[in-house]
């Protein structure tokens, strides 16, 4: 028996079985050979079989991706076809392979024109050399991305952007070409357009800005980069950065301003101090426009700041000089009256005398002219004023202007019927005592109030200004800045009602346009003018005041007891704040001053140590009183080192004692105005990084602190009343020192 079995490719087996090995013993071998054979062509055959069915998979494979090259093959080449970039093919010597259609429009060739073509024939942008080193990258790199320049074959010139990517196997390269002429125009536009904006808001000085509010990234513009002296290198600061901008009452009306807007998406306009790079302050109106989303939340917001610096200070000398001009209007010693010019009527009559309709004399006289004025003004005697308007209108050489003329009424010998009087004490020569000077009392002009004096203290300096030691009091002069009364008469425009209780202070006035003043320490502008100093004072029963240096005061006490914290309370307040959030506090000189800053450190925590004359037990009794750890005297030591101290008295000794009491990194401050010299003293006293300061008058918002403070805290004043004929009397005792707390005067004793 045979079996032939197929033993997996190619091999197979031939087996057979002898069933009866004598009977075919003899043809064996040939058996045995024969299915050999059988084997070996049996074994060929499935061989043969198997290669041809793997030639047949192979060339099917063969014809699918022929098919898929070819399909291939078209697509690329419509897409080449109906791209709208330029490609083209170029070989290693930058010879053009091939070109689509959309790179014949381009550059306005034939495709057979452009085969063959080198690039370097419509390169417009790059010089050979150029060329040359781009190749050199692009072999590196594999691609390249950049703008250049093409020449058409009219010979036009055209912007693309290129974009090669090196085929490094076949050492060619496909080149994709972009005309961006629309882009770079429209770019162009923009740029001009930016340019032309920046032009703009540099001649206006406005700078606008930009804020998303959700990555509180801000956009400025150049020009508010300028109006803020920053750099525009460091980009905008954040929102959230804003606070290094603005001083901080600004910063938080413009938070305000800002949070407002925010909620009820309505724009905003403010008038604001923006703070330059180096610290200078400029005016500036912000505005704001916030940008509501679909919902309705603001998610962006717009805006200007405009420099108004210039148009503030302008408008500062403008009232300047109107109020000057008023002054000298109202307090002319004739009479006056600014009247239109078309009808003659009545815009303004000076206080000085009566009105002119009271005064109807006849008008007969040598000066002057005569003017028949139907209704209310009878005839006066008019003279011309040496006014420019004026001027216009009676010189007829000049053509007129529209203005007003100001007239002259001039008589005399009634003037007091018309004047109320009032009683002043009067300073008429340095070192010589008050006079009580009956004087006409004064009358307001725009801005301008006439308080009627219900108390006015008795400071310090009032003794420095009468004994000469202040250099410039304007003389005759009514002293006298610790003023506290009632609104007797308001100019027009003050802010101020009749009847209103208001305190006038030692800062009676500062020009608001110079840099101290744009900065809110208009106590340093040297154009302030002082109460009781540069102004007359408060030594009267009325007084004259400009009223945005005036200070509201609240129905707390009376006037009498308020007076002091108009100069003892201000001025040692801000005192007070330049000694920092010091808990070891000691005071020398243990006067007016110090006894309400002693209340007000006391109740707010504070340890206070008095310093007083040596030997002075009641003046030592009365700081303990007031809430003070300990008291004594000047010349001995503090009983621990002190945090800081405020000087009082205006003894120049007494700063190296108190350098001496003050621990490290301690502050001295000189309170007073006026302080006798002080002595040499060794600079480990100062060393230690202790440091020594004066406080100069006040601002207005120190009196606004001020009140604000002392509303919230129970500062009782010690007073010793006198009237206000007594005024000698009340220096003379406070030049001894034998006051207990301050000398307040009161006219209507
Ligand atoms: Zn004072
Ligand atoms: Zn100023």
């Amino acid at each position: 028996m045979f079996e032939i079995r197929h033993l997996g490719e190619p091999q197979a087996a031939l087996c057979f079985e002898l069933a009866d090995q004598a009977r075919f013993s003899p043809y064996i071998p040939y058996l045995q050979n024969l299915a050999f054979m059988l084997g070996v062509v049996l074994a060929e055959r499935l061989q043969r079989e198997q290669n041809e069915r793997h030639k047949a998979e192979l060339d099917a494979l063969v014809a699918v991706r022929t098919r898929e090259l070819a399909a291939s093959e078209i697509r690329a080449r419509s897409m080449l076809r109906t791209a709208l970039d330029g490609v083209w093919l170029v070989d290693s010597d930058t010879c053009m392979l091939e070109a689509n259609a959309a790179a014949c429009a381009m550059l306005g060739y034939r495709p057979e024109e452009l085969l063959g073509m080198r690039v370097a024939a419509i390169e417009a942008g790059d010089s050979g050399p150029a060329i040359e080193t781009r190749g050199l990258r692009l072999r590196q790199d594999g691609c390249d991305l950049f703008e250049s320049r093409h020449r058409r074959k009219d010979g036009t010139v055209f912007p693309v952007e290129v974009s090669i990517t090196h085929l490094q196997e076949l050492d060619q390269s496909v080149v994709f070409i972009r005309d961006i002429t629309g882009r770079k125009q429209a770019e162009d536009r923009l740029l001009r357009s930016q340019a032309m904006l920046a032009r703009t808001e540099g001649i206006a000085q406005v700078g606008s800005w930009e804020w998303d509010r959700a990555t509180d990234a801000v956009t400025w513009s150049d020009e508010l980069f300028r109006i803020l002296r920053r750099d525009p290198a460091e980009g905008a600061p954040s929102y959230a950065q804003h606070a290094a901008l603005y001083p901080p009452d600004d910063l938080a009306r413009l938070q305000q301003a800002v949070a407002a807007s925010l909620n009820t998406g309505q724009p905003y306009e403010l008038e604001l101090r923006a703070l330059r790079r180096d610290g200078e302050a400029r005016v500036c109106l912000a505005r704001g426009v916030p940008e509501p989303d679909a919902e309705g939340k603001v998610s962006r917001m717009f805006g200007s700041l405009q420099d108004i610096t210039g148009q503030k200070q302008a408008e500062g000398r403008l009232r300047e000089s109107e109020e000057r001009f008023n002054r000298a209007f109202q307090f002319m010693p004739v009479a006056a009256a600014i009247t239109t010019l078309a009808e003659g009527r009545f815009l303004a009559v000076n206080r000085h005398p009566a009105p002119p309709a009271r005064h109807a004399p006849g008008g007969s006289g040598p000066a002057g002219h005569r003017q028949e004025r139907p209704g209310r003004a009878g005839p006066g005697r008019l003279l011309p004023l040496r006014h420019p308007a004026a001027q216009a209108v009676h010189d007829p050489g000049t053509p007129a202007l529209p203005g007003t003329p100001v007239k002259v009424l001039r008589h005399s010998g009634w003037r007091g019927a018309y004047t109320r009087r009032m009683l002043a004490m009067v300073l008429e020569a340095p070192r010589t005592p008050l006079r009580p000077v009956r004087r006409p009392r004064p009358r307001p002009g725009p801005g301008w109030i006439v308080v009627r004096v219900g108390a006015c203290g008795v400071c310090r300096t009032d003794l420095h200004i009468l004994d000469g030691e202040l250099a410039e009091p304007r003389l005759p002069l009514v002293l006298g800045h610790e003023i506290v009364g009632r609104v007797a008469e308001a100019g027009p425009g003050a802010r101020f009602e009749p009847g209103q209780r208001v305190g006038i202070p030692w800062l009676g006035g500062a020009c608001l346009a110079c840099a101290p003043c744009l900065a809110g320490r208009e106590n340093l502008c040297d154009a302030a003018r002082f109460t009781g100093y540069h102004l007359d004072g408060g030594y009267a029963e009325y007084v004259l005041a400009d009223a945005r240096f005036a200070l509201p005061l609240p129905e707390r006490n009376t006037d009498v007891a308020d007076a002091p914290l108009l100069c003892a309370g201000l001025i040692g307040h801000r005192a007070y704040r330049m000694a920092g959030p010091a808990r070891r506090l000691g005071i020398y000189g243990f006067g007016a001053a110090a006894h309400i800053i002693a209340q007000v450190a006391a109740q707010e925590g504070r340890e206070v140590y008095a310093f007083t004359r040596p030997g002075d037990a009641a003046g030592q009794a009365f700081a303990r009183s007031l809430g003070a750890v300990w008291a004594g005297d000047s010349t001995q030591p503090a009983p621990e080192p002190l945090e800081a101290a405020l000087i009082f008295a205006p003894v120049g000794a007494l700063v190296p004692a108190a350098l001496r009491a003050t621990g490290k990194g301690g502050t001295v401050v000189c309170a007073g105005i006026h302080m006798s010299d002080i002595p040499a003293f060794p600079y480990r006293l100062l060393w230690g990084e202790r440091m020594l300061r004066s406080v100069a008058n006040l601002t207005r918002q120190d009196g606004a602190d001020f009140f604000e403070r002392a509303g919230r805290l129970a500062i009782r004043t010690s007073v010793e009343p006198f009237p206000l004929r007594e005024a000698n009397e009340a220096l003379r005792r406070l030049r001894e020192g034998t006051l207990q707390g301050a000398a307040v005067l009161v006219p209507q004793a």
